[in-house]
This record gives C-alpha cells, structure tokens and sequence, in this order.
C-alpha cells in the first residue's frame, strides 16, 4: 500500500513537472494598442504603447506644450528607453524630472491597462545600453567649446564663420542652459535700433550705469568692454537672423536700452533657438550628453586638450585653445554654500547644467576667481516647482502679501532687497496677488495658472479662506492698494511703478513664492580679451572664457538685460581671441 502511493506521488509529481515545462511562457500583456494621460507641468503627457503577448512593441509619447526643448527630449528619450528596457521603470530625465514622471506615470498605466504586472516587467527589465564599460576616443581639433548655452553657441557660430575646427560640448542632452531662462532682452548702447527711435543714449551712459547697479564692485574694464561692444554685438545679431529691435526700460538703466524679439518673446528661448537653427543651417551639432571633465596642459602651461565623458564614450580632445562658457554654479548647493553658507536650502531657480564645472577645471589650472560670493537671489519664485514668477507680474500691478494679509515691501525694488524683506516675514514667504485683468494682459501668467501653482476665488476675502490669512485684513490691503493706484501714491512703502491697473477684476489669483537662486555673478577672473587670468595676474595661455562662467561684468548686483549683453559680447570676443590665438 505504502508502495502504491509512494508510486501515485511519483505520477503526480511528473505530470506536474511536465505540466510545467509545458506550459507556454506566462503572457505579459493583451496584444493592442493603449494609451494614458498624466498632467505634466503645463500640459497633459500622452503616452501610447503598443503591445505583443511578449514584448513592448512601440512607444509613442505626446508632451506638446509642456517644457519647450526639455519636454520634448524627455519625451523621446524615454520613449526609447522604456522600449529597450521593455519596462516603464527607467531613469528620469535630469532637468525634465516632473515631465519625465509624467511620462513614466503614464506608461505605467497603459501598460497597466493592457494587463501587465509591472513588477514581471522590472524583474525582466532588459540593458538600455547606458552601462558598461565606454569605449575610449581621441579626437583632434583645433578648439573645443565647453557648454552650449548662449555663450557657448555665439562662441561657436564664430568659430565656424571664421572657418576653424571646434568641438562644442554639452552635457545636458539639449542646448541653451541658463541662457533659456532670460526673459527681458539684451543691454546695448548707441544701436542702430535706437537710432532709428529716436532714443538718445551712449556707450559712456551704459557703462555708467552697470557700474552703478553692480555698487561699483564690477571691473570697469570689461563693463567698458562690453559697453563698447554692444552695438556691434546687435548688429552681428542682425545677420544672423536673430535681430532684436524691440527697445524698452528696464530696472537701473537711464534710458530705453534693453533690446528684445519683435514679437514679445522671452530673449533667452528665442536667442537659443536661432544660434540652435544657425548651427544647424552651417551644420554644426553640437556633442550631447557629453560634460568636459579636465582641461589639458603642456609642460609649458599652455592649454593642448580637453577631456569628456559620453553616454558611452570617454574622449580626449588634442587642441590648442579652449573656451569655456560652461555657466555659472547656480544648480550646485554644495559650491553655493562652499561660499555663501547662508544660501543652504534656498532653491534654484537655475538649469540643472548649471553646476559650476568650468569654475573648476579652470581653478586646477590657477585661475583666479573675482566676486564669487555675489549670488543673485530671484525674490519671486514658487518653491515647489522652482518655477520664476516674472518681475512683468509685479511690473504690472502685482502686490506682495505676507501670511497676516499685508504689504511688507515696496514689491518693485531690486531682486536683493525684495528678496531680503521676503525673508524677514514669518516662514519666509510671500503671496502674490494679481487679478484677471493682469492675467487678460500678460501672456506670461497662463503658463502659471496652467501648471497649477495659482490658487483663485472670485472675491478677495474667498481668497483669503484659501490662503488661510484673516479675510477682513486682506480685503483692506487690497482695498487701500486700490487706493493708491488711483491717487498714484503709495504712502506705505513709496511705490512709483507698477501701478497703472489697480487689482479689482475678479477672479483673483495667488502664489506661494519666495526667494531662489538665480545667477552666479562672480567667475573665473578674464580680461577684455576674454582670456583667463591666474592668480599670479598672468594669462594661461589658450585659455578663453565667457558668460555666466566668468566674474567681474556684473559686480555686486546684476543689472536686468546684462546677462544676454555678456554672453553675446564677450561668446563673440572669445572666438575672435580664439582665433587670433591658434593662428
Ligand atoms: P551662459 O549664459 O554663460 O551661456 P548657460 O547656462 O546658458 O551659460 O550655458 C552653459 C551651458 O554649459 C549649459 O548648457 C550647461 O549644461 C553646459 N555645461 C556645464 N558644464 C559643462 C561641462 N562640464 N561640459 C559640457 N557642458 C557643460
């Protein structure tokens, strides 16, 4: 008997070992097509995948209208890797990270929706090819430019007119860094632009006052430089077909000089996407995803190479002269709070690229470094999202409010001091308020309203409920603001501008905003001709240098319109030395 059962168990375990090991593999998904949304930061992400019983056939992802550049690269990027590692569990894009898990959300549940068990997926997840060991290549050229942000691609525009050999090298894996973020237009002084209307202005004047806004801590020379360069510098722009004629005011300038597109567009997304479509009209693409690591030296201390990591190579780069445009560090808490301690945990309003590399590799080599403490905070940035509220909210009738519901500052002073009063209430916070007629009139408040970060009611005191502050004190800031707009004085804090609406459009809007970083005016030390100096006050030889890398333009405070005018001017001074160097 005890035989005959062992017997049965043995017949049961074969036919369950055969039923195994014929048993087809598990199905993964239902074949056909599945889509799914998620919000991203101003759109929803639409993600499409085709399935098989067994594999991820296709990856389709819509993100139009989310993060200009960024959104799109995250868009293909991940749609890419979610194939090859056949899950939907793959690295965010760094820069992209709320589009880029808006992507991932959204593949999960399609995948979802088509009866995958993601946790099968992940456990088979397949090699995207971003690990391994990298191949090793030398390249040589004649100069590699480092960063392709405004800077960097003026520099490389040049370079190509004047028919040399370069490399230029990004890390992020799309261009315009910094340089995307600049909204007001680009200081130049005695153009033809103003010419033509009639404004009155000189190179003197421009000079005068960037010393002035930068409280006289800027080297004169290069604030005189780029003075005198700037009508040249607009001219060049001209034929490149990236004219700016549209001329305004801006904060600390004695007259209309702050040149931008015609049509009203942010400066830094419309500049980048000329130098982008001029490199690739002369056919220069820029190496992505590729981030120079050192800067090479011969025994006499001249610049002769430059080395890079790829995705999946390791470069070094034989040339004579290098140009750094690689931005400032505004993304690197470690090295803003290497020195400026105080700054620790203020967020940033700066591209993640912005990480101080250049600074670096430039101080291995002896440069010397001028105002490096000088670190702009931007007053009016949500803090969750690092999104930049405009100064042109305030500049057209916004107003600040604390957490008791009232004004604390004159909402127009500069950056620092605005900035400085935000800090001094309790959290250190602020509210701005605006209503709908500024919303009706400013393109820039629907990105905002879109991408969540703006709280509405229909009447102030329903506003105030939301925001927790007392609704009779808040109704009678606004009610005296009202006030002050129609008498035109604001006996609270001396207010002169911004003050041509008053806010009693329903429905009215907030945000939660306080300071965040915003530009490294301090750098590596250069001198007119955009070489760099070492700390002995001597020039490294084949070493040049420009943009938000550098120190010295902007002094102790950056004027609005002055960032554009310094990587244009000196992105082109830059190249010329470069040039003249290597002949
Ligand atoms: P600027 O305004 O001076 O042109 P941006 O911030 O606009 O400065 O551009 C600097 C660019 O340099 C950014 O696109 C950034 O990603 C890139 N960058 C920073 N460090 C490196 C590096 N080590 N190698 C290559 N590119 C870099």
């Amino acid at each position: 008997m005890k035989k005959l059962i062992c017997l049965f168990i043995a017949m049961m375990m074969i036919f369950a070992s055969t039923a195994l090991a014929e048993q087809p593999a598990q199905d993964l998904f239902v074949p056909g097509t599945y889509t799914a949304e998620e919000q991203g930061i101003f759109v929803p992400v639409k993600v499409q995948v085709t399935v098989s019983a067994n594999r991820i056939l296709a990856v389709r992802v819509y993100a139009k209208g989310e993060t200009e550049e960024l959104g799109g690269k995250a868009a293909d990027q991940l749609a890419k890797d979610i194939l090859l590692a056949q899950t939907p569990n793959v690295d965010a894009l760094s820069g992209a990270t709320v589009t880029s898990n808006a992507i991932i959300k959204a593949a999960t549940k399609a995948l979802e929706a088509a009866g995958a068990d993601i946790s099968v997926l992940d456990a088979n997840r397949k090699d995207t090819g971003n690990d391994g060991p990298k191949a090793e290549k030398t390249v040589d050229t004649e100069v590699v430019v480092i960063g392709a942000g405004g800077a960097g691609m003026t520099a490389a525009i040049m370079l190509h007119q004047a028919g040399k050999n370069f490399v230029l090298l990004e890390k992020m894996p799309y261009a315009g860094g910094n340089t995307t973020k600049a909204t007001g237009g680009m200081n130049a002084a005695e153009t033809h632009y103003q010419k033509e209307q009639g404004i009155e202005d000189s190179k003197a004047l421009f000079a005068a006052d960037t010393m002035k806004g930068g409280h006289a801590l800027n080297d004169p020379e290069l604030v005189a430089m780029m003075a005198n360069e700037s009508a040249n510098a607009i001219d060049w722009l001209d034929t490149i077909d990236a004219a700016l004629p549209k001329i305004s005011y801006s904060g600390g300038a004695s007259v209309n000089r702050i040149h931008a597109p015609e049509d009203g567009s942010g400066v830094g997304g419309y500049l980048v996407e000329r130098f982008s479509s001029k490199l690739n009209e002369l056919g220069v693409e820029p190496l992505y995803d590729t981030a120079a690591t050192e800067l090479l030296t011969d025994a006499e201390g001249k610049i002769c190479g430059v080395k890079a990591e790829g995705k999946d190579t390791l470069y070094t780069f034989n040339c004579k002269a290098v140009i750094l445009a690689s931005g400032g560090f505004g993304a690197n808490e470690d090295m803003y709070t290497q020195y400026r301690p105080d700054l620790k945990g203020t967020v940033t309003t700066n591209a993640p690229g912005a990480t101080g590399d250049g600074i670096v590799m430039a101080q291995k080599l002896g440069a010397a470094l001028v105002d490096i403490e000088q670190i702009q905070l931007h007053p009016t940035v949500e803090q969750t999202t690092s999104i930049l509220i405009t100064e042109s909210v305030r500049g057209d009738g916004a107003i600040l409010v604390n957490q008791s519901g009232v004004r604390f500052t004159n909402e127009l002073l500069t950056r620092d001091a605005v900035s400085a009063a935000e800090l001094e209430q309790e959290g250190q916070y602020a509210w701005i308020i605006f209503d709908q007629n500024l919303r009706d009139h400013l393109k820039a408040t629907e990105k905002y309203v879109k991408s969540g970060i703006t709280v509405q009611a229909d009447t102030i005191e329903g506003l105030a409920e939301i925001l927790k502050i007392d609704p009779a004190t808040l109704a009678k800031t606004l009610n005296d603001w009202n006030g002050y707009v129609k008498d035109q004085r604001d006996p609270d804090f001396g207010r002169t501008t911004g003050m041509d609406a008053d806010l009693t459009t329903p429905p009215y809007y907030a945000i939660k905003i306080a300071p965040g970083i915003h530009h490294t005016m301090g750098g590596v030390k250069i001198n007119t001709a955009a070489q760099v100096i070492n700390t002995e006050g001597k020039v490294i030889p084949g070493l040049f240098a420009a943009g938000e890398v550098t120190g010295g333009v902007h002094g102790g405070n950056r004027l609005g319109g002055n960032a554009v005018a310094d990587i244009v001017i000196f992105g082109r001074i830059a190249a010329e030395s470069a040039i003249e160097y290597i002949k």
